[in-house]
């Protein structure tokens, strides 16, 4: 009897809603048991990292990250999986495109330990101790227990090493992660480099794209809970900032569906290079005013503007990155 396909999922900076995706399968997940071993979940399984260290490099199928990468020790467990792995598969929006951890790239790391352990009001840390590398402790053994490195920015996956194919999301859907893993069980697969959603605008699969304007006129942006949403016509033509139409598709248009506006998490069609950009354009072309007094006024009410235009794929921003001096 041939063995059966080894598998890996592995988080890096991640919330563990892309882990709850997978157990999100239901039923479907005893058939991609019964055709693979898993042989690392470090959220549902006791694996070690000894065990991948022993494997032959490219003797597992395939790994599955998800979370975006910021410690010394992310990077040396993506870089272990690369090497054992015939196939990485970025999973989810935070390794693709550094998702909702990537928007701590609006600041400086020595900013961000600062006000974490010095300034934050809640905290009594009077001697200013911060976590870093130095041993902190020792193992059994004797080595010296160190905590990991915090780099300066917050990357996407393959920022820091080669990825096969992108499973978008936040997280995926279990129907795109069933369709992946039929697509890998079977050998068809795409490809390399292709993100496994359609490539095209979430509006197309959306039911109120009917009522969605070719000409939008928007004279103030709301959110959801100032208002009473209409269930059927388009959010965007009831002034919610639904990014419907520079996000993939694939979803099923969950969000629009339980009456919320696309908050961009498919991340971009391959024809946006920058979804914030893109956003930033489609909505100036439809200020309602013209002289730039009023259009600011406008601009005013729009809500957290780099979190709304890049809460999924901040570390791929053409912006530039705030760093230490
Ligand atoms: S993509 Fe979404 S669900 Fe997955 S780890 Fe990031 S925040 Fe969590
Ligand atoms: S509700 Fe959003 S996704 Fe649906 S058609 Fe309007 S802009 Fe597009």
């Amino acid at each position: 009897m041939s063995e059966k396909p080894k598998v890996a999922f592995y988080w890096c900076a991640a919330c563990g809603g892309c882990d709850e995706a997978v157990v999100d399968l239901a039923e479907g997940i005893l058939d991609v048991v019964a055709a693979v071993d898993i042989v690392l979940w470090p959220v549902a399984m006791d694996f070690k990292k000894a065990d991948i260290e022993a494997r032959p490099d490219k003797s597992i199928l395939v790994s599955f990250i998800n979370g975006s990468i910021r410690s010394s020790e992310q990077v040396e467990w993506v870089r272990l999986l690369r090497k054992k792995s015939q196939l990485v598969i970025s999973f989810g929006t935070c390794a693709g495109g550094g998702g909702i951890p990537a928007l701590a790239n609006e600041f400086s790391r020595e900013e961000i330990l600062k006000y974490v352990y010095e300034t934050c009001p809640s905290n009594v840390n009077e001697s200013k101790v911060r976590p870093g590398p130095t041993p902190v402790a020792h193992n059994g053994d004797g080595s010296a227990l160190t905590l990991p490195e915090l780099h300066e920015q917050v990357r996407s996956l393959d920022q820091v090493v080669a990825v096969d194919y992108y499973l978008p999301g936040c997280p995926p859907t279990p129907k795109i992660i069933a369709a992946a893993v039929g697509a890998l069980l079977s050998g068809k697969m795409p490809p390399p480099g292709t993100v496994l959603s359609p490539d095209k605008a979430l509006c197309d699969e959306c039911r109120r794209k009917d009522s969605k304007p070719a000409d939008l006129s928007l004279a103030e942006f709301k959110r959801p809970h100032q208002m009473h949403i209409d269930p059927e016509k388009c959010l965007l033509a009831q002034g919610l900032l639904c990014m419907g139409g520079s996000t993939r598709s694939g979803c099923e248009a969950l969000c629009p569906e339980g009456n919320m506006p696309c908050t961009g998490c498919f991340g971009p069609t391959s024809r946006v290079r920058d979804k914030g950009a893109k956003v930033v354009s489609a909505i100036l072309s439809n200020i309602a005013a013209d002289e730039p007094e009023a259009i600011d006024k406008i601009l005013d009410t729009f809500p957290d503007p780099v979190g709304t235009l890049y809460r999924y794929g901040f570390s791929k921003a053409m912006l530039r990155r705030k760093q230490d001096d």
